[in-house]
């Protein structure tokens, strides 16, 4: 494939495939797909990276036809370059795009973009078809990927699930037989701004939101501060027998741990000061990782997400202050598990997002203690997102295969 950009995905990303036969469309008429054998375009249009995926449309579902990703480009004919060379002599029926931010659904002007500021009054949708010459459509970005989470990723099979994302945000969506319930104005599905009213001030105005407690960004600056706080060399106040090891305090193996278990076992047999070396060497080459930023193909790694592993890494080599920070993390998130169940008695919960990546010091800790702290309500089953970082690319996808005519 003629390289676009820098782009260097590693076999861990690469777009799962969905699975055949399972497949629930958005397209509800009944008789052969129109567009069958035809193939569409779902972009996921990112801050820092974004995502071009091809898929053809196959039987009753899709068909992973190529993907690649890119680094953002910096304008809207930019993209539309890039695509061309993605695309080569391929022609998509149609092509969905997400956006980062808040989009009037009815025109597809972006209103608001905090991670792309410059998107803010430019409609993605027109300027994409005109300069490609191909149908488009453009959809939320977080939309887009709990639908594909519910249509083909770990939500296939369940008619009433609730979609949690957690990233640099937290956003939420419930979906009820393959249809997002967006609310009366469209605004549905803000778990992150949920507020107590005590704690942390929230970008968004209020306080104790549980995005300012444990979004990515605010766990990146609580783990910075915990470590900022600390005294830099390991002093004899520190008391070895207090710290932690690993075999003592983990949850127990998962896929992650043993992913990890390049870096951080040995530190922690060796003991808390090489574990401290672990965990400040994993800090600075996070953080060379978002310096980084544009620059190279490594900024495809969200700067919450590093936060996150960070503090997983710290928590896996043993140290104290980052299994202590997590257990916080899974607790809260556990009690606002309790919150959704018991106002939406959803019949399955996906959580997905970069900080869902880590199943020992995340997911299974918040399957568990959600039961534990559940009195009257009805637990689903909580899983694992399935489609990774490629769920918006598919969720873009779907919106494109649900815009085309239904007849020619
Ligand atoms: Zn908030």
């Amino acid at each position: 494939m003629t390289p676009l950009g820098h782009s260097a995905p590693g076999t861990h990303d690469l777009p799962a495939p969905p699975h055949a036969g399972h497949q629930r469309t958005t397209r509800s008429s009944a008789g052969p797909d129109p567009v069958a054998g035809r193939t569409l375009l779902g972009i996921d249009y990112g801050g820092t990276s974004s995502k071009l995926l091809l898929a053809r449309v196959d039987g009753d579902g899709f068909a992973l036809v190529r993907s690649h990703r890119i680094v953002t480009p910096r304008s809207l004919p930019a993209l539309a370059a890039s695509i061309r060379v993605f695309l080569g002599p391929d022609r998509p029926v149609a092509l969905g795009t997400t956006v980062p931010g808040l989009l009037d659904e009815t025109t597809g002007t972006v209103l608001a973009s905090t991670n792309v500021p410059w998107l803010t009054g430019l409609n993605p949708a027109h300027e994409l078809s005109a300069a490609l010459g191909i149908p488009a459509v453009a959809v939320h970005d977080g939309n887009a990927a709990a639908a594909a989470e519910a249509a083909l990723g770990a939500g296939r099979e369940s008619d009433d699930l609730f979609v949690l994302a957690l990233g640099t945000g937290i956003a939420g969506a419930h979906i009820v037989d393959g249809e997002l319930r967006r609310g009366a104005h469209g605004a549905a599905g803000e778990v992150g701004h949920m507020a107590s009213g005590q704690g942390r001030l929230c970008s968004c105005g209020q306080r104790g939101c549980l995005e300012s407690a444990i979004g990515g960004t605010q766990l990146a600056t609580r783990w910075s501060e915990s470590r900022a706080a600390r005294p830099s060399p390991p002093t004899t106040t520190s008391p070895p027998t207090t710290a932690p090891s690993l075999d003592a305090t983990a949850p127990g193996p998962g896929p992650d741990s043993s992913s990890r278990a390049e870096s951080a076992p040995a530190a922690a047999r060796t003991g808390t000061e090489d574990a401290h070396a672990v965990v400040e060497a994993n800090a600075e080459g996070a953080q060379a990782v978002v310096e980084a930023g544009t620059q190279g193909a490594r900024a495809v790694v969200e700067t919450s997400a590093e936060g996150a592993r960070a503090v997983v890494e710290a928590a896996s080599a043993g140290d104290p202050a980052a299994i202590t920070l997590l257990d916080e993390v899974t607790t809260t998130l556990s009690h606002s598990l309790l919150g959704i169940v018991a106002l939406i008695d959803p019949g399955l919960i996906v959580i997905g997002g970069g900080l869902a990546e880590s199943r020992t010091w995340i997911l299974d800790p918040v399957v568990r203690k959600t039961a534990q702290n559940a009195t009257f309500h009805q637990l689903p089953p909580i899983v694992p997102a399935e489609l990774g970082i490629w769920a918006g690319a598919w969720g873009a996808v779907l919106a494109a295969h649900a815009a085309t005519p239904t007849s020619h």
